[in-house]
C-alpha cells in the first residue's frame, strides 16, 4: 500500500490523465460484455424460435442493426484501448522522469559516507533497471490488475443477471485461485529480492572491471575477471529462472481451475438449458464469456510476479528517494556577506570512521594567506584532516572554524565555493581540457583558463595536445600521464579563485623542475589564498610557512623547514632519506 501511495504522490500533475486512462480501461473492459449480450439477443430472437426464417425476413432491419452495432462497438473498443494505452504510456514516462530526476538530485546531495557505503553498480541499477520497473508498474501492472478485475466483476454481474445459480456454480471455484495465489505470492517474494540483489552484484562487478580495466590488464587478470563475471551472470540467470519457474508449481492448479470453468459451464449450463432454466441464447452468452473469468485467473501469476519484481525495485529506489544526508545546511546557518578570508582553526578536533578514531584532539591554527604543509606517514590522517574543512565529513568532537565560524554553521555552497581542492585521486570528466579546468567556474574566459593552466605549468603540454584546450580527455583522463592529470586538477582548483586551496599530494607525479615552477606561481597568485599542501616530498613542503607533522592522527610536530631539520623526528628522517 505504501508503494502505491508513493507512486500516487509522484503522479501529481498527471493524475487527471491517469484517472482518465483508468476510466477508459473500465469502459473498455465493460464493453467486452456487449458482444456476447447481443449474440444472446440475436440467438434468442432470430435463431431459436421455430419460425426463425420468417422473423429474420420481417425483422431484417433489426438484425442488421444489431450486427452493425456489434461491429461498431468492437471498433470503438479498439479506439478506446489505443487512447488509454497512450495515456498510460505518457504518464508512466512522466513519472519515471520525475523520480529519476529526484533520485539523481538526491544522490548528488549525499555525503561522502554514502559514496563509501553504496556501490556504484548498485546505484546505477537503481537508476536504470529499477526505474524501468516503476514505469512498467504504472503502464502495465496497475492497468492489468484493474482490467482483469473489471472484466471479472462485470462478467459475474452479467452472469448473475442471467441466472444466479449458474453464476454461483461458476464462481464456486474462485477461492481455490485466491488460496493458490496467496501461497504463490509468499513463496515468490523473497526470490525477487534475491534476484534484484544478484542483478546489482553483476552490475557492480561489470562497473568495477570496466573502470579498473587497467589494473585488470596490468595483472593479466582478464580470464579470472571474465570467470567471476560469468559466475555472477549465471547466478542472476539462475535466480531469474527460479523465480519464473516458481509459477510452474502453481500453474497446474490455476490452469485446471480455469479449464474446470468450461466444464462446469458446459455441464451445468447444458442441463439448465435443456431444463429450460436458461435460454439457448443465455447458454451461448455464458459460453462466449467464460474466458472473462478464466483469463484474469491465468493472469494472476504474471501480475504477482511483476508486482513482486516492482516491489523489490521500488523499495531500493525509495531508500534513495527519501535518503537524507547528515551534512546539509542548518536552518540558522550564517550567510557570508563578503569573500572568505581563509583563517582556519581546528579546536580539539577528533574524528572517527565508524568505530575507528583516526584523528585525536587536533589543535591547529592557520592564518589567512599562510602556506601550510602537512606531512606524515600514509594513513596518519592528512587527507581526513583537510576533508573536515570543506565538511566532506563532520567532526566527531571539537570544532573546525573558518574565519571564526564553525563550518557546520556556514552555508555549504559558500563554504565549499571558497575552497579549491586538487584531490589525490584525480578524476577528469569526459570533456575538453578547457571544460575540465573551468569545471567549478563555468563563466571563465578563455584567457582565464590559460592563466590557470600556466599557474599549474600545464599550458605547455596542453598546447601540444592534438586539439589544444579543446582536446577531449576521456573518462578519468585516459591518454594523459599522471603528472599531466595532476596539473589539470591543480588548474581546476585554482580556477575558482579560492580563499583556501588544498593540494593533496598534487605534485607527487611531476618532476622537481616543474614542481619548482608551480610553487613559484602559487606564491604569486593574484588573489588572497590560504594554501594547505599535503606532501610526501621535502621539496613540496620546505618553503611552507608552517610544516605540520601528523602521526597516527595526532600532531607530533610543527615548525618551519629549518626548525624541523634541527630536531629528531619524522621530518628529519625523510629529509635525510630524500637528500
Ligand atoms: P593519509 O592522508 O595520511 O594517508 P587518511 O586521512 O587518508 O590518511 O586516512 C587516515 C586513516 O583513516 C587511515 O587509517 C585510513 O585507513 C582510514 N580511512 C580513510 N578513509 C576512510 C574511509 N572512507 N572509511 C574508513 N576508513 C578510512
Amino acid at each position: 500500500m505504501f508503494l502505491l501511495r508513493w507512486l500516487w504522490s509522484n503522479l501529481s500533475g498527471y493524475r487527471g490523465r491517469y484517472i482518465t486512462a483508468m476510466v477508459l480501461s473500465v469502459v473498455c473492459q465493460s464493453m467486452y460484455i456487449i458482444t456476447p449480450m447481443m449474440s444472446q439477443r440475436i440467438v434468442d430472437t432470430f435463431i431459436v424460435p421455430e419460425n426463425s426464417a420468417e422473423i429474420i425476413r420481417t425483422q431484417s432491419d433489426l438484425l442488421i442493426a444489431m450486427v452493425a452495432a456489434m461491429v461498431g462497438f468492437t471498433l470503438l473498443r479498439t479506439c478506446i484501448t489505443y487512447c488509454s494505452n497512450m495515456l498510460y504510456e505518457t504518464t508512466s514516462q512522466a513519472v519515471v522522469y520525475r523520480v529519476r530526476k529526484k533520485l539523481y538530485d538526491n544522490i548528488n546531495m549525499q555525503d561522502a559516507t554514502f559514496y563509501h557505503t553504496h556501490r556504484t553498480g548498485d546505484i546505477m541499477t537503481r537508476m536504470s533497471g529499477d526505474m524501468d520497473m516503476v514505469r512498467h508498474s504504472v503502464a502495465w501492472i496497475i492497468k492489468n490488475v484493474l482490467e482483469s478485475l473489471v472484466l471479472f466483476i462485470v462478467s459475474i454481474v452479467y452472469f448473475f443477471s442471467m441466472d444466479a445459480l449458474t453464476a454461483v456454480c461458476l464462481i464456486a471455484l474462485t477461492p481455490v485461485i485466491f488460496i493458490a495465489s496467496f501461497i504463490f505470492k509468499r513463496k515468490v517474494r523473497p526470490m525477487y529480492v534475491t534476484l534484484r540483489e544478484k542483478l546489482s552484484q553483476m552490475n557492480t562487478l561489470a562497473e568495477e572491471n570496466i573502470s579498473g580495466n587497467r589494473v585488470v590488464k596490468a595483472f593479466a587478470r582478464e580470464d579470472h575477471e571474465i570467470k567471476r563475471f560469468d559466475e555472477k551472470s549465471r547466478e542472476y540467470s539462475a535466480s531469474n529462472k527460479a523465480a519464473a519457474l516458481k509459477w510452474m508449481d502453481f500453474f497446474p492448479t490455476i490452469e485446471i481451475t480455469a479449464q474446470a470453468l468450461s466444464v462446469i459451464q458446459l455441464v451445468v449450463g447444458g442441463i439448465f438449458a435443456v431444463l429450460g432454466r436458461i435460454t439457448v441464447g443465455e447458454f451461448t452468452a455464458f459460453a462466449g464469456l467464460i474466458w472473462t473469468l478464466a483469463n484474469p485467473m491465468r493472469n494472476i501469476g504474471t501480475i504477482i510476479n511483476d508486482f513482486q519484481r516492482f516491489s523489490a525495485s521500488a523499495n531500493k529506489i525509495i531508500e534513495l528517494y527519501y535518503g537524507r544526508t547528515k551534512i546539509a545546511d542548518r536552518e540558522d546557518a550564517v550567510e557570508l556577506t563578503e569573500r572568505m578570508k581563509g583563517d582556519i582553526e581546528f579546536k580539539n578536533v577528533s574524528f572517527s570512521y565508524g568505530k575507528t578514531q583516526v584523528l585525536h584532539d587536533i589543535n591547529l591554527k592557520i592564518n589567512a594567506g599562510e602556506t601550510v604543509a602537512i606531512m606524515g606517514a600514509t594513513g596518519s590522517g592528512k587527507t581526513t584532516l583537510t576533508e573536515l574543512i570543506a565538511r566532506i565529513y563532520d567532526v566527531e568532537d571539537g570544532q573546525v572554524l573558518v574565519d571564526g565560524n564553525d563550518v557546520r554553521m556556514m552555508k555549504l555552497k559558500q563554504l565549499r565555493g571558497g575552497i579549491g581542492v586538487a584531490t589525490q585521486d584525480v578524476l577528469l570528466y569526459s570533456d575538453t581540457v578547457e571544460g575540465n579546468i573551468a569545471f567549478g567556474n563555468v563563466n571563465m574566459t578563455d584567457e582565464d583558463v590559460v592563466k590557470c593552466a600556466e599557474i599549474a605549468d600545464a599550458d605547455g603540454f596542453i598546447r601540444k595536445l592534438s586539439e589544444g584546450y579543446q582536446t577531449i580527455v576521456g573518462e578519468r583522463g585516459v591518454g594523459l600521464s599522471g603528472g599531466q592529470k595532476q596539473r589539470i586538477a591543480l588548474a581546476r582548483a585554482v580556477a575558482v579563485k579560492p580563499s583556501i586551496l588544498i593540494l593533496d599530494d598534487t605534485t607527487s607525479a611531476v618532476d622537481l623542475e616543474t614542481e619548482t615552477r608551480i610553487q613559484a606561481s602559487l606564491r604569486s597568485l593574484d588573489f588572497d589564498c590560504t594554501k594547505i599542501i599535503i606532501a610526501q616530498r621535502i621539496s613540496s613542503a620546505k618553503d611552507a610557512d608552517k610544516i605540520v607533522i601528523l602521526k597516527d592522527g595526532t600532531i607530533s610536530d610543527i615548525g618551519t623547514h629549518s626548525e624541523l631539520i634541527q630536531r629528531e623526528g619524522y621530518y628529519r628522517e625523510v629529509y635525510e632519506l630524500q637528500r
